[in-house]
């Protein structure tokens, strides 16, 4: 009845599911869950676009991904542009101008460098093995204290000495006044939000939701000539191998009465005694509007707690260490031997991907399957 049955309505899933339509092939989409987008879903609440399964901001430098998505959305002007919160003092993110003035007062790029030099020194670091040491180089101890320090300790569980180093050379620091998180060409968040954008994708598709591949496998793969599972890997070998593991986080939203709570979609709390590490208001990833451009006078926050993850939990964050990473390479060779079903997405590759990376790699898996 069809060409494909793909597994998984997430970027991974519907943008090969365009590629294969528009080549003329038949799709049947199918999600576990009761909604489409995957871990992009947002869902309007209070006119407020709620990032469901955490804050997503759209960011890349490949022109070509961003062409794709703006085919299906447009994008709006959103920077991402944290604030860091130390027990009331706050702070700008990524570590700028703004956050030497404010730590130190200094006023020139020049004197911000040697601040920085001068705590390096006496730190005494030359070669830094691990997170915290990477940290003092790049930015010195004040800031690795205030702003590092307990932050990076609530969010991974485990203290800065027993982290690598390159966690923290993600974040960008600049002796400029530039408070964009990301060092991106093309930046922003669909207007309308990301459902709506993935519904575009999936715009004449057939879509079945509620409906679990794994819980009813013999009948659905009888359907379809290919299957695309965007799954875990794991979980389709029944685990027979072991189980992956992920990070994961916890959230808790509220909605209250009043239009503004933070003033900003990121405040990230950066001592060590707070129990979350940030609090996303979600309004502000649209500028405080609703989709006819009103003010909204209520406002949705999220609490953002990082938890240890236990089998059955969401899966979040692969957990890119060795033991994971062979134990992939094992459930990978039987992936490569399968004859009917394809691999592919942040579950199905156990991969840490950004949305531009998961479209880039289903426009080249489409590219070569089709
Ligand atoms: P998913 O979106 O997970 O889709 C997989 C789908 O498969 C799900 O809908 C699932 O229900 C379905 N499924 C699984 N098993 C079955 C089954 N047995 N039967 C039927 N259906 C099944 N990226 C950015 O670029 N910017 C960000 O700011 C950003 N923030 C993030 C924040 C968090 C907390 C997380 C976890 C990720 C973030 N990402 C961000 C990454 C982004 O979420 C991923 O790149 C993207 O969602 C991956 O899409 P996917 O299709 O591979 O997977
Ligand atoms: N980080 C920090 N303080 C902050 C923000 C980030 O110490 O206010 C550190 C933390 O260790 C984090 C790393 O910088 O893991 C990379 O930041 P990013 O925002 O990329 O974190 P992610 O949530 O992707 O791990």
């Amino acid at each position: 009845m069809y060409d494909y049955l793909i597994v998984g309505s997430g970027l991974f899933g519907a943008v090969f599911a365009r590629q294969a339509t528009d080549a003329g092939k038949k799709v049947l989409v199918i999600d576990k869950r009761p909604n489409i987008a995957g871990n992009v879903y947002t869902e309007k609440i209070e006119g407020i676009h709620v990032h469901k399964y955490g804050a997503h901001i759209f960011h890349t430098n490949m022109e070509h991904v961003w062409n794709y998505v703006n085919k299906f959305a447009t994008f709006n002007r959103f920077t991402n542009s944290p604030v860091a919160n130390y027990k009331g003092e706050l702070y700008s993110l990524p570590f700028n101008m703004y956050t030497f003035n404010k730590m130190w007062g200094v006023v020139t790029p020049e004197e911000a460098v040697k601040k920085i030099e001068e705590q390096k020194k006496e730190a005494g670091i030359t070669e830094p093995k691990n997170l915290e040491e990477q940290a003092i180089s790049l930015v010195g101890t004040d800031i690795y204290e205030k702003l590092i320090k307990g932050y990076t300790q609530k969010q991974w569980g485990r203290p800065c000495t027993e982290l690598p180093a390159f966690i923290i050379k993600r974040l960008p620091v600049r002796l400029t006044f530039d408070n964009n998180y990301f060092n991106a060409l093309y930046q922003g968040i669909p207007v309308g939000g990301y459902t709506k954008m993935v519904e575009n994708m999936l715009d004449g598709i057939e879509v079945r939701l509620n409906t679990d591949y794994l819980e009813n496998k013999a009948e659905l793969d009888a359907l379809a000539d290919k299957v695309v599972y965007t799954g875990p890997i794991d979980a389709y070998y029944d685990f027979k191998l072991g189980t992956l593991e992920y990070r994961s986080v916890r959230f808790e939203n509220e909605t209250l009465d009043k239009p503004n709570f933070q003033g900003n979609a990121a405040v990230n709390y950066t001592d060590a005694e707070t129990p979350w590490t940030r609090i996303i208001e979600h309004k502000w990833f649209e500028f405080g509007k609703d989709d006819e451009g009103n003010d909204i006078p209520k406002t949705i926050i999220s609490r953002e707690y990082s938890s240890e993850w236990k089998p059955g939990d969401e899966p979040y964050y692969p957990v890119n260490d060795e033991k994971n990473g062979k134990l992939y390479e094992q459930y990978k060779e039987l992936a490569d031997k399968e004859e009917k079903v394809l691999f592919g997405g942040r579950l199905g590759e156990y991969k840490y991907y950004d949305m531009d990376a998961v479209i880039d790699s289903a426009l080249k898996f489409a590219e070569k399957e089709l």
